[in-house]
C-alpha cells in the first residue's frame, strides 16, 4: 500500500490543505478501482465506510487477492470538511463561491475527441487504452486556479481512468440508494443487489456535469462520435448514496463495505468466488421520473409515509401546518414509485423540497438533482 498526499491550491496565505489517497494493488495490473467518500463534507457514512474498506484492501493486498490497483480516498474534501457556520457543518456548497462540490466537473470529452480522431482502430482493448490515456492527458492541460477547481481536478484526475468509480454520499434521511448513467445499469444492478438498494436513479445528463458523470460520460459520448469504431464503456461510475446523515454506526459500515467488496468481486477485481447474488430489490426507474414533492407553503413538517414503502399516485404523503391560521396542507404523490429519501428539516419554506419518490415513468427535464 502506498500513501499519497495531493496538495490543493492554495487560497490565501498561511492555509494549505490536501487530498491523502491509498494505493494498494498493482497499477501495471491495467485495471483499476476508484473509491472516494465524502465529497459533500458533511455526509459522513462514507468516511467510514471507506475506513472499513482500508482495512478491507490492505487484507486483500496483503493475500495478493487483488487483480487490480485500488485508488481509496477517504475524505474527499478537506475545504468542506473545515466550513462550519453558527455550529453547523456546511459541507455541501463551498462559503465563498456557494458552488456545489459535485457539480462543475470539467468538460473534456471534445479534448478527448480531438486527441483520439486518428488513434482509434477496430480492437476495442486498444481504443480503451487510447482513451484513458487521452482522458489523462486532457485532464494534464487544465490549470485550476482556486483551491475549489485544484479539488476537482485532484478528485477527477485520480478517477478518470479507473474501470469503476464508486462515490460515497448520503441523503439527508433515506434508504440506501444509487444514481449512475443509464447506459452503465447491467453493470451496475449487482451493486444495488450486494448493496439492497431500494432505488437506482438513471440518466445520461443529469445537468452541471456532477462527479459520477464527469467520470463515464467520455465513454458513451465516444461511442456516438465514433460509432464505426468499438468503444466500450471503460468507466463505470455510481454515486452511492448511504441512506441518511444519521445514518452512522459499525455495523452498517461494515455491512456497507463488505457489500462494495463483494460487487467488486463479482466484477472480476478479487480474485475470490463471488458470494451469491442477492435479490434485487428494485429495477432503476429514470432520474426524470423522480418526483421531488415541494412545499407550497412554509409550516411544521409531518411525514405520513415512511421510506421505502411504494406510493400510489393520490396519496398523502406529508403535511404542513401553520400553527397560526391552523391550516394543515396535505401534499399528495402524483407518481407512483418507492418513497426512497426525504427532508430531515420539520420546517419548510415555500418551495422547499420534501421528499423524493422513484417513479418509473419520466416526466422532468432541465436540470435534474437538488440544488
Ligand atoms: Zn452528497
Amino acid at each position: 500500500m502506498q500513501i499519497k498526499k495531493h496538495p490543493l491550491t492554495s487560497p490565501a496565505i498561511g492555509t494549505n490543505r490536501e487530498v491523502v489517497s491509498f494505493h494498494y494493488g498493482e497499477a501495471s495490473m491495467g485495471k483499476k478501482i476508484y473509491i472516494q467518500a465524502a465529497l459533500h463534507a458533511d455526509e459522513a457514512p462514507g468516511l467510514l465506510v471507506a475506513h472499513y474498506l482500508r482495512a478491507q484492501f490492505a487484507q486483500l493486498e496483503s493475500e495478493q487477492k487483488l487483480n487490480c490497483e485500488v485508488v481509496l480516498v477517504p475524505v474527499a474534501n478537506p475545504i468542506g470538511l473545515a466550513q462550519w457556520l453558527d455550529h453547523t457543518h456546511i459541507g455541501r456548497f463551498e462559503l465563498s463561491t456557494a458552488e456545489n462540490f459535485n457539480r462543475h466537473y470539467p468538460d473534456i470529452a471534445d479534448a478527448v475527441a480531438n486527441l483520439i480522431a486518428d488513434k482509434l482502430n477496430d480492437d476495442a482493448a486498444h481504443n480503451q487504452r487510447v482513451i484513458r490515456e487521452a482522458m489523462r492527458t486532457a485532464l494534464h492541460q487544465l490549470t485550476p486556479k482556486t483551491e475549489l477547481a485544484s479539488l476537482r481536478h485532484t478528485l477527477f484526475t485520480l478517477a478518470a481512468d479507473a474501470n469503476i468509480m464508486l462515490d460515497l454520499h448520503c441523503d439527508a434521511e433515506a434508504k440506501l440508494h444509487l444514481y449512475t448513467g443509464s447506459p452503465l445499469w447491467p453493470m451496475v444492478e449487482p451493486l444495488a443487489r450486494y448493496t439492497g438498494a431500494v432505488a437506482t436513479l438513471l440518466e445520461t445528463t443529469s445537468g452541471d456535469n456532477p462527479f459520477d458523470e464527469a467520470c463515464s460520460r467520455t465513454w458513451w459520448l465516444m461511442q456516438q462520435k465514433f460509432a464505426d469504431k468499438p468503444i466500450p464503456l471503460g468507466g463505470v461510475s455510481v454515486t452511492v448514496e448511504l441512506r441518511g446523515s444519521a445514518d452512522v454506526s459499525h455495523a452498517n459500515a461494515i455491512k456497507d463495505a463488505q457489500a462494495i467488496v463483494n460487487y467488486l468481486t463479482h466484477q472480476g477485481y478479487i480474485n475470490l468466488p463471488a458470494p451469491p447474488l442477492p435479490q434485487l430489490v428494485a429495477e432503476a426507474t429514470p432520474l426524470a421520473g423522480s418526483e421531488a414533492i415541494e412545499s407550497p407553503v412554509s409550516g411544521v413538517v409531518s411525514f405520513l409515509r415512511e421510506l421505502g414503502e411504494t406510493i400510489k399516485v393520490g396519496e398523502a404523503v406529508v403535511d404542513i401546518t401553520n400553527p397560526i391560521t391552523g391550516e394543515t396542507t396535505v401534499l399528495s404523490a402524483t407518481t407512483e414509485g418507492i418513497l426512497y429519501a426525504r427532508e430531515n428539516r420539520r420546517f419548510a419554506h415555500a418551495g422547499m423540497r420534501l421528499c423524493k419518490i422513484a417513479g418509473n415513468v419520466p416526466f422532468r427535464t432541465g436540470k435534474l438533482l437538488s440544488a
